[in-house]
């Protein structure tokens, strides 16, 4: 039976209540996501108060906080320095001690009155007049009243929520959690209590557990709750694995002196050992009746699209079309340049699709596309929109696909899978590219559902960046080392700041926040650089003014490049030495090794400045001096991790929450060992229970476990 929530004025409301629009601290409880008894059971302490003992005034140390009960002797309002309100009080034993209120009201003038029992909390410090506590918690008590049977739970919290309706609401939804038992005998680490044990626990300790083992995670019932995280984790990675094993896909080989043995042929330079791997690695999952699930990665400059463009040939070798995917027009755009001046003479049309081509042209590349005509697209994800027909798609290539969100990263997958093929049941191959290398570990647990091929070399002959971190006020300096740069023949960009979420009301207003930046930054750089061709692109140009810009820059028409991110991935202009970043403060780690990839890709040595505006915060100079230190992804992306946590990394929060909420994947390595060991076992033998367990952990966001 669910137990009902004591009425309250503050209590939660009940089912009854719930048709009345909800309250401040309902609509709070909301916006945290606490909608269910789950999720409150789930909503675990940050830290515990002790209430459930009473310290004599005699043995508190300054700096302790405890709990006293205490009768008042005396409460006046004094000037001293301010007006504030001083109230002696006296415990049990006789001992005095002060409090002191630097705000109050006329209803602590009443509680406080001389001769009332009252029970303080808060710390103890020693004043000009003896100990004190400044604005202790209290309450009118008796000599009855009892102490706190547990330690009491200090949830996380906003403005709106007090705690106390908080602990109610907690309170009942732990009740009401559905938490019984899933988890067979044998399969869960020995010493470690049931779910719904170790949640109670949590929520409510008693006096006599260990604190520091429940705030550092250690506690057994903290391990339970982190093993249940991570097994339905793994439950559902294996899962989708053993699902892909039962699709089906068209094998894909390369024909002896086709297209794939041409393009080697014609290509102006040796594949690096590092891409002729990965090459191999591809080519052999291409060949399976089971569609392929792959992973490549490699730092910035690394030579991922020459790898892509070897596994469509061998694609269209066999038969199939190509489609290959960019998060950004740009981007796409050059993909599509370097793909027709690579395959164009080798008899390959190559369609282009994007949201800014429309009308005949646009109609023309669908024909060509459904015919089978064109055997390569090329686009963003205009390439996946609803009217876009494949002949028979073979391969689908997604580059830069962290940059495609959760949501449209399933999406993509969903629309592949109907793009196929004529009739038959198959499901095209799937390369994912990125430049933003995943530790193994994190691989491993997010990524049991992908193989992962990974380029650690870069193509000989490139250049070292050399990253500078400059203060605001060295602008100036800055502004004058481009004119240096560009007279001698190189060229600049300029990356303009990050308009933090928080900044704009919506999407839209923070790209226009962007633009304003943009523009005006532009202005200021024309200004300053008298006699040197500035040119802007930002994201709400229309794609044929940015694609203008791009040109003239790739050019040398124009010297110093204002942009916004739009230019953040793939875009490949060698003779650009320079590159500055406004702002660097605002950015990810990632996204910084990104940028500062458009540099460094021609011979000139090559300079990345950070410009960073104060205050900067701990982890803000540990960022950018990450960056200043390191140009080697993987390093840079281990860094971030530890800055950020896995979650963040992983851009989970665009689903709305991080995929692991309790469990960390280095601290809890032998949990995960664990989990790891006894996935398979639960699949096999108690699928029901398995099934159970990730619906209860994931929900609808095993989904995402898939993207
Ligand atoms: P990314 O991995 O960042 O996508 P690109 O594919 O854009 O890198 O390659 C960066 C540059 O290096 C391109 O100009 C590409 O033609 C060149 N490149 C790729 N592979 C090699 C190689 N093996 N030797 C020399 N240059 C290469
Ligand atoms: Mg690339």
């Amino acid at each position: 039976m669910p137990a009902p929530i004591p009425p309250a004025d503050d209590a939660p409301p009940t089912e009854a209540a719930q048709a009345k629009p909800p309250s401040g601290p309902q609509r709070a409880m909301e916006r945290l996501g606490l909608v269910t008894p789950m999720a409150l059971a789930l909503h675990l302490p940050l830290r515990y108060e002790d209430e459930t003992r009473l310290t004599p005034v005699a043995q508190v140390r300054p700096g302790q906080v405890v709990q006293v009960d205490a009768v008042v002797r005396d409460a006046r309002v004094e000037q001293r320095g301010r007006r504030q309100l001083v109230v002696q009080v006296q415990d049990d034993a006789g001992d005095e001690l002060v409090l002191r209120f630097l705000h109050f009201y006329p209803s602590h003038q009443k509680s406080l009155q001389a001769g009332a029992r009252v029970r303080l909390r808060g710390e103890v410090r020693t004043g000009m007049f003896g100990r004190e506590m400044v604005h202790p918690a209290f309450k009118v008590v008796d000599e009855h009243t009892p102490l706190a049977a547990s330690l009491t739970p200090v949830y996380p919290a906003s403005a709106q929520l007090p705690q106390a309706y908080l602990r109610k609401a907690v309170a009942g939804g732990l009740q009401r959690a559905p938490l019984g038992e899933l988890l067979p005998m044998g399969t869960v680490p020995a010493g470690l209590p049931p779910l719904r044990d170790a949640l109670r626990f949590l929520h409510h300790p008693p006096p006599s557990a260990s604190l520091a083992q429940l705030e550092d995670h250690t506690h057994p019932a903290w391990q339970r709750l982190k093993f249940e995280e991570l097994l339905a984790q793994q439950l559902s990675q294996m899962q989708a694995r053993r699902e892909r094993a039962l699709l089906q896909a068209p094998p894909l080989q390369p024909e002896a002196g086709g297209l794939r043995d041409q393009f080697v042929q014609v290509l102006p330079f040796a594949l690096t050992d590092a891409q002729q791997r990965v090459v191999d690695e591809i080519t052999a999952d291409l060949a399976l009746p089971q569609p392929m699930h792959r992973l490549l990665q490699g730092d910035v400059g690394s030579g991922k699209t020459v790898v892509a463009a070897l596994a469509a040939c061998v694609a269209m070798d066999a038969g199939w079309q190509c489609a290959l995917m960019a998060p950004t027009e740009i981007l796409a755009e050059q993909h599509f340049a370097k793909l027709v001046q690579w395959l164009t003479p080798l008899g390959v049309q190559v369609a282009w699709l994007s949201g800014s081509r429309k009308g005949k042209l646009r109609k023309q590349q669908l024909e060509a596309i459904a015919s089978g005509a064109a055997k390569l697209v090329v686009g963003t994800h205009a390439v996946i929109q609803d009217d876009v027909h494949f002949q028979r798609l073979g391969l689908a290539v997604v580059d830069e696909q962290h940059r495609f969100g959760v949501a449209q990263r399933l999406e993509l997958r969903r629309k592949l899978r109907e793009q196929t093929a004529t009739g038959a049941r198959l499901e095209p191959h799937l390369l994912m590219m990125s430049a933003t290398p995943i530790p193994r570990t994190l691989a491993m647990t997010y990524f049991a559902d992908l193989e992962v091929s990974t380029i650690d070399e870069l193509p000989p002959g490139r250049s070292p960046i050399v990253t500078r971190v400059f203060a605001e006020g060295r602008r100036d300096e800055v502004i004058a080392r481009i004119r240096d740069e560009v007279t001698r023949g190189r060229q600049v960009y300029w990356v303009c700041p990050l308009v933090e979420e928080s900044d704009a009301e919506d999407l839209t207003g923070k790209s226009m926040a962007e633009l304003n930046n943009a523009t005006a930054t532009h202005a200021e750089l024309v200004g300053s650089l008298q006699g040197i061709a500035v040119g802007l692109v930002h994201g709400r140009m229309k794609a044929a003014e940015k694609a203008e810009v791009m040109a003239a820059f790739k050019n040398n028409q124009i010297g110093v490049l204002v942009a916004t991110t739009v230019i953040e991935v793939g875009v490949d202009v060698p003779n650009a030495s320079l590159m500055v970043i406004d702002h660097a403060e605002r950015f990810g780690l990632a996204q910084l090794h990104q940028l500062r990839g458009r540099v460094g890709r021609g011979e000139a040595e090559s300079v990345c400045v950070l410009l960073y505006s104060q205050p900067l915060s701990d982890t803000g100079k540990q960022r950018l001096r990450a960056m200043a230190e390191t140009t080697d992804g993987f390093e840079i992306a281990r860094r971030d991790l530890e800055l950020r946590g896995p979650g963040e990394f992983m851009g989970a929060r665009q689903s709305g929450d991080a995929l692991l909420r309790f469990a960390d994947l280095q601290e809890d390595a032998p949990l995960l060992a664990q989990a790891r060991r006894m996935a398979p076992l639960l699949l096999d033998r108690h699928p029901e229970a398995a099934r159970e367990q990730v619906a209860r952990w994931l929900g609808g966001k095993a989904e995402f476990l898939k993207a």
